[in-house]
Order: structure tokens, then sequence, then C-alpha cells
């Protein structure tokens, strides 16, 4: 179906007066320094994401709004006010106080989304003591592999969890002095050389002063997705929580009576910056869903639970549009107001497919572990160009740049600055919530900057108006016959086809061209996968691409394999395709 390029945006579609209306006079206007002044600080001028998040509305007007609602099949559902938040987390704090972790030790948590996930994130936070998430999927070997690397010195699980994954290895694990385990259903735990967190939370205080943290003390460690290759540990700090307060403020459109949903794992950064700190920073109601996918029961949510604003992902929406817009149309959503997606490119008929059957487009956004928070949003004010991922937010300056040397040390790098042209996404650095290091990779940390910019790996464009738009990763371009191809743009045309639910698309070496375009498509239900349809969608390409970009290979496959936050792994396509070994894969989705 032909559709216009941009979608315009009228009074009607904004609801309500966003927080971010007159984007030019906002970025000529706006600094980090004021930023902050929406925070409290602590006093004595430190910065603690758990204070802000936390503490600050309990001691207000906000004490007794809903923090957290966490739903879930087969409990009723469990409303946690910022009050008692604050105390749990007080409590949460004190248990670490007492056996001895402090500022700066290392806390990681893996758990399901359940209420000691969050009580113990923020509560390690408010203690001075540095998180890391890992996903509750993830196997012995990657928890062993990233506490170890991570030095970490006590662990938030279940006593399934604990059980099922790390009993086996804690011998391996000389840094772990500590093991809290929630008994997932009543009663105590009894594993040896482990606490029960219940009986240590009951007898702890319910009052806390939150240690002094500066912004420049680390709050968090977040591994990347791998995506792209072996994870990597990201350091953050304090001071982020500005970023989180200012992008939830902007790419979130975040208001007080707001009733928001962030269907990320909390094993994964966004889980943590938009799923648990910035709408508590903001004072909203979040809803925590404890169940995974399920379309049904997502649609039912978002009318029951009258949610407002939802940050969700490409691989859900697809999911979504796979289940069909017969059951989207059985549920009303009269509260939904703003939708947002992140994590991987939104191809432009997810955005369209969002208008038509949700009532929204789905607002893109992009940025990375390394950023810490939002950089370049589709805001709910801006006109949206589908599959572009929107403009800068304010605060942030970005530039497309090429390199002048392939292989030189130090990198040199020139900004473009005419349009439409591809290279690789740069950052001016220097927002609050950028990352700080590499675990233990400081070499490979200073690659990411060159002349106070910061490399993202990203490449993109930028247009006259200034939206960018992403090509590919720098890893998993294309180069074929002189043509250089982003797997995205190719992509998204095959998901045009209406038989074409996922594509994944990678070069595969070739004598002749360099590299040959080759795609792996999973398909509707309803489908076959044959010949005719191979040819069918053969064809829609090369009309929408022309012979050079048009992939010379559709193989179908049942799914594409996935990271647990539900990126498409290129890298796993091609090393599968070219028999190569498959590198890490601690990430993968289980069954891709
Ligand atoms: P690794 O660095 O370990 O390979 P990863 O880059 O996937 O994994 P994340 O930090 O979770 O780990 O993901 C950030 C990356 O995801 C970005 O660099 C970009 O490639 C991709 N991404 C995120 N949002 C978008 C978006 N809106 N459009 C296109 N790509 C996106
Ligand atoms: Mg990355």
């Amino acid at each position: 179906m032909e559709r216009p390029p941009v979608i315009h945006k009228t009074a009607q579609d904004l609801r309500i007066a966003p927080n971010l209306l007159d984007y030019d006079a906002e970025c000529r206007t706006f600094s980090w320094d004021e930023a902050r002044k929406a925070l409290q600080g602590l006093p004595g001028g430190g910065l603690n994401i758990g204070f802000e998040a936390v503490d600050r509305h309990a001691a207000g007007p906000g004490r007794d709004q809903v923090a957290l609602r966490f739903v879930s099949r087969d409990k009723p559902a469990q409303d946690m006010s910022y009050a008692e938040l604050a105390r749990q987390t007080n409590r949460f704090a004190n248990v670490l106080h007492k056996l001895g972790v402090g500022k700066g030790d290392r806390l990681y948590v893996m758990a399901g989304r359940i209420p000691e996930l969050y009580v113990a994130v923020l509560g390690a936070l408010k203690n001075g003591t540095v998180v890391t998430p890992m996903f509750s999927a993830f196997g012995p070997e990657p928890i062993a592999t990233r506490i170890n690397i991570g030095e970490g010195m006590v662990l938030v699980t279940t006593d399934a969890l604990y059980r099922r994954k790390v009993k086996q290895l804690r011998d391996k694990m000389p840094s772990l002095h500590h093991v809290l385990l929630v008994a997932e259903d009543s009663g105590v735990t009894d594993e040896p050389d482990t606490l029960d967190l219940g009986n240590l939370m009951a007898e702890a205080s319910d009052s806390f002063s939150t240690v002094a943290t500066s912004p420049d003390d680390p709050a968090l460690l977040h591994f990347t997705s791998g995506t792209t290759g072996t994870p990597k540990g990201a350091i953050h700090v304090h001071g982020a929580v500005v970023t989180h307060h200012a992008t939830g403020r902007y790419a979130l459109d975040l208001h007080p009576d707001d009733r928001y949903w962030c269907t990320a794992d909390p094993g994964w950064v966004t889980g943590t910056s938009y799923g648990i700190i910035a709408p508590l920073l903001h004072g909203v109601t979040s809803l925590i869903d404890r169940e995974e996918f399920d379309a049904t029961r997502w649609y039912t949510l978002l009318q029951q639970e009258k949610i407002s604003v939802w940050y969700t992902a490409p691989t859900a929406i697809r999911m979504l549009m796979k289940s069909g817009a017969e059951l989207a149309s059985q549920h009303a959503r009269p509260d939904l107001r703003f939708i947002a997606s992140v994590g991987e490119p939104l191809n432009p008929e997810a955005v369209w497919w969002g208008k038509e059957v949700l009532g929204l487009p789905i607002h893109d956004n992009w940025w990375q572990t390394e950023t810490g928070g939002i950089m370049i949003a589709n805001t709910p004010a801006f006109d949206i160009k589908p599959g572009s991922m929107g403009r800068p937010l304010p605060g942030i300056e970005a530039c497309i740049v090429e390199h002048l040397e392939a292989e030189g040390e130090p990198a040199r790098v020139r900004v473009i600055h005419e349009p439409d042209v591809e290279g690789e996404l740069a950052l001016k650095s220097g927002w609050p919530s950028m990352f700080r290091g590499y675990l233990n990779n400081e070499a490979r940390y200073r690659k990411c900057f060159v002349d106070e910019l910061y490399l993202t790996g990203d490449l993109a464009k930028q247009d006259a108006d200034g939206y960018y738009w992403f090509v590919g990763r720098a890893d998993d371009v294309i180069k074929s016959a002189g043509h250089l191809i982003g797997p995205f743009e190719v992509e998204s045309v095959l998901i045009e086809h209406p038989a074409v639910i996922e594509a994944g698309v990678i070069g595969k070496p070739d004598p002749v061209v360099g590299e040959v375009v080759k795609a792996f498509v999973s398909l509707r239900d309803g489908y076959q996968p044959d010949e005719e349809l191979r040819l069918s969608i053969m064809a829609h390409a090369r009309k929408r691409l022309g012979a050079a970009v048009a992939p010379k290979e559709i193989a179908f496959l049942p799914s594409l394999p996935r990271t647990r936050s539900g990126k498409i792994m290129r890298r796993l396509l091609k090393a599968r395709e070219l028999g190569l070994p498959e590198g890490d894969t601690s990430t993968l989705e289980s069954g891709a």
C-alpha cells in the first residue's frame, strides 16, 4: 500500500499538552545544569538515583500514590505506594549495611519481575552499592562469567533460580560472599550458604539515610545485549539520573497522572533505566507484569490497567502484528495516548500498523547500553517519518562522521554536514548518563572517543530536517558490487510483503561482487514456505529496491535468532550460513 512519507500530528493527536512542544526553543535553552534542578539532590550536594526515584516522592504529597503495581496470572494485583517503597528499600539498604556491603560494592540481581527485585535495585542504589541486573533466563555459565568479571559480592535471586542455575557453580565465584534468596512461594528458604531475604527484611529497620553518593560515583553496571559479540560491561554513575529524568519528560512524555507500562525485561538496560528509574522519577504509577508476552493478555492489560504511556520494542510489536488486527480490535484503549519503541530498528510497516490498527503511530527512539538513556527520539509533538529514529533530544548533540583512515591510530574522523549521507552516528560526549568505562577494558572504552565525540558503532544518516535514519550496525553493513547496503532498508521492504512478519539480512561472501545479500524471513500464520512465495517476495524486493540491493537469496526460518532483549542476531545468521563458530551465545533467546 502506498503511504505518505510523513505522519503529521494534529491537535487531536495530542490528547494532552506534550512536555516538549517547541523543539528548537527547548534545544536552544536547555542545559544539563538546569535539568538537574528538577531533582532534589542529597544534603551536602550529592546525587543518588534511589533517593530521587523513591524518597523524594515518599516525603512529599505523592507518598500515597501507587509507585509499582505488580500483576500476574495467579496472584491478586499488588500495589506498592511510594511511601511503602521507601520503607522497603530502606529495609533492604539496612540488610546490606548489616552484611558489610557498602558503597562501591557490587550487587547482582536475577529474578523475574517480582517486587523484591525492584526493592533490591533501589535499596542497593540508596546504599551506594553498584547494581547489575541479569536476565533470569541466563544459564549457569553466563551468570558465573558476569559475576566473576564484575567481582559481584552479593546476589539477589529466588530459591528456584538458585537451585537451577547458581548452586552448581557457586564455588567458582570467589567474590560472591552473600546470596540472598527470595522464597518464591510462602515460607523460608533453607539452602546452605545462602540467606533468606524475607527474614533479613523482617528484622531490618525501615529507616535509612541514603549514603552520600556524588554524581560521579558508580551506580549501575550493565552488560550490553551481545548482538554483535561478547557482551561488554558498561559502567554508569548516579549522575545518570538527570538524563533518566529529562528523557522521561521529553521522550516518554511522562505526566503525573500517567499509568505507564514498560515491557522490557529487567535484565536489560531498558528494564532498569525506563522499567524502574524514569517512571519513578516522575512520580507516576508503573505497571509490572510478571508474565511473558501473550498478545491477548497484553491487549487486556492495556485496557484494564488504563495504560496511558507504553514503552515496548519492535520484536513485541511484530508479535502483536502477527496475532492480527482482529484481536487488537476486540479491546478498547481509550486511555492510551503514547506508544514508544526501542531496541532495534522499527520498520515503517510497524509504525503504520500502530496507527492503523492500534489507533496511534509507534514512536521509535534510539539509544544504547552505553548511552544510559534515550538520545534520539520521536516525541509526541513531532511529525513522524516512518523508518526514522527521530531527532536528538534537547541536551544531545548528534552528528554523522566519516572515518578518515580506516585503521588509523588514533582514529580521525570528519563530521559530515551534508544531509542524507551515510556515516557513523556520533554523539558529543558529556551527557550525564554516558557510560564511564567498559569493565576491565579501558582500551576498548578509549577507542569509542575521538575529539570529544563518542562513536556509537551504528551507521545512520541525517536528513535536511534533522531526522536521523538508522542504516545498520557498522558490523552488519553489506558491501556488494561497490554498494553499501544497510540491512534495515532491505528488511523493511521485505516485511511489507503480506506473507513476511520478520526478516534478517546478511552479506554472504561472493568472489565476484564481494558480498551478496541474503535474507532470512519468517512468515505470518497461514503462509506456506514454497518456491512460489519465495519468487513473489523476491519480485517485491526487486521492484522496491532494485536488483543491486534486493536479496539474491531468500531462506525461510520458523523464527529468527534473537537476543533476550529481542534483537535479531544477524551475526548468528551469518555464522550459521557460513558454517563458522557461533561465538558468544549467552544472550541468545532459548530455542532460537
Ligand atoms: P552488543 O553491543 O553487545 O553487540 P547491542 O548493541 O545490541 O549489543 P544494546 O546496548 O542493548 O546492545 O543495544 C544498542 C543497539 O541497539 C544500538 O547500538 C543499535 O544498534 C540498536 N538500536 C537500539 N535502538 C534502535 C533503534 N531505535 N533503531 C535502530 N537500532 C536501534
Ligand atoms: Mg552495542
